[in-house]
């Protein structure tokens, strides 16, 4: 047997699918994740009150292969349609978008699919891997509290571009051009819980011409219960802008405009939380659904490779896996 075990950097939607193809067909994967949770830029904030979707909103389905999976997730409760209005904002006027596509989410958070992905899975949490180390032929991984991990068959990351760069930069130079060449655009995002519902008449909106890109009622998804939250995030332009500025003003400019949305604030927020998003999704993925080295049996998957979004780092994790599988 070609692989006995494999080492995982991160546990997003890629590395997830990637883990639980190959640990189905024997391979003892190790998951080595930098947070305390699993699914990554999939989600979900908790609050006080409520939680809240603060990374990726929704996801749509257009790969056969995807559409079966998500099938299955709608199945056992994982997913669920988001029926909210959505519309789009532009210069203060509000119009209906005719789509007919389905909107997914997962249930009761944007994580439920991470959690669901990660439950046979060894993943070691709060596990930042900062250094890795080939010798006879095995690759071992060092984390930022001098823990280490391995030796592994075959090493992959599915961190962002920038950081997988980072660490593969010294023994993997071959994927340097191709990783420097993927740019990760930032995002602020702002959550909002009120105490009772705003009086306004959608759930999600495009925002054009604004520091705003979205809005977002996070109750008018499935299973979020009544609490009332909005969700905004800022533009890719304005948040590249004002990436290093402090979480509280950025905040403050991303709710002004919120309410100028609306010709005012219609009530005060009963909590407010920032989080920017430093990599947050690839301003253009790279051609190739994953990169491998054969020699050294080092590779990567995500959605800066072969294609963006949810839908592409499980595409990524999955097509990464097969390669490896067939290769056995
Ligand atoms: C603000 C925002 C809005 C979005 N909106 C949408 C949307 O509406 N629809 C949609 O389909 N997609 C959306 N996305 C994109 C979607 O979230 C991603 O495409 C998808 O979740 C990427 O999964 P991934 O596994 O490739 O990467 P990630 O989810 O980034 O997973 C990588 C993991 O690696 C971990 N990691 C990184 N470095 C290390 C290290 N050194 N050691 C250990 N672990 C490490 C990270 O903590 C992370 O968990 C959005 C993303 C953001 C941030």
């Amino acid at each position: 047997m070609k692989y006995e075990n494999a080492g995982i950097i991160g546990a997003g939607i890629a590395g997830l699918v990637c883990a639980d193809r190959l640990r189905r067909e024997g391979v003892s994967v190790t998951i080595l994740e930098k947070s305390h949770g699993v699914g990554g830029r999939s989600a979900t904030r908790h609050l006080d009150e409520t939680s809240c979707d603060h990374g990726a909103q929704y996801f749509t389905v257009s790969d056969p292969l995807f559409a079966e999976r998500v099938a299955q997730w709608k199945d056992k409760g994982v997913v669920d349609t988001w029926q909210g209005r959505i519309v789009a904002i532009d210069s203060g006027v509000i119009r209906d978008l005719n789509e007919t596509k389905e909107r997914l989410v997962g249930t009761p958070g944007m994580n439920s699919i991470g959690k669901h992905l990660a439950q046979n899975l060894d993943v070691r949490n709060n596990t930042q891997i900062k250094r890795i180390e080939r010798s006879n032929k095995k690759w071992q991984v060092f984390d930022d509290a001098g823990q280490t991990y391995g030796p592994f068959d075959v090493l992959i990351s599915t961190a962002p571009s920038i950081q997988t760069r980072q660490l593969f930069t010294e023994w993997s130079p071959q994927f340097d051009d191709q990783l420097a060449s993927v740019e990760m655009l930032p995002c602020w995002s702002v959550i909002l819980s009120f105490s009772t519902r705003l009086p306004i008449d959608l759930d999600g909106a495009f925002v054009n011409g604004s520091p705003l890109s979205w809005i977002a009622r996070n109750n008018s998804k499935p299973g979020r219960g009544p609490s009332e939250c909005w969700l905004l995030h800022g533009s890719a332009e304005w948040s590249a802008a004002h990436v290093e500025r402090d979480p509280e003003e950025a905040g403050k400019t991303l709710i002004d405009e919120f309410w100028n949305l609306f010709g005012g604030e219609l009530l005060h927020p009963s909590s407010v939380t920032t989080h920017r998003w430093r990599y947050s999704r690839p301003r253009e993925a790279l051609p190739s659904r994953y990169l491998f080295d054969d020699q050294l049996q080092i590779g990567c998957a995500s959605d800066w490779c072969g294609g963006p979004k949810i839908e592409g780092a499980f595409l990524s994790g999955h097509a990464l896996a097969a390669s490896l599988l067939e290769t056995r």
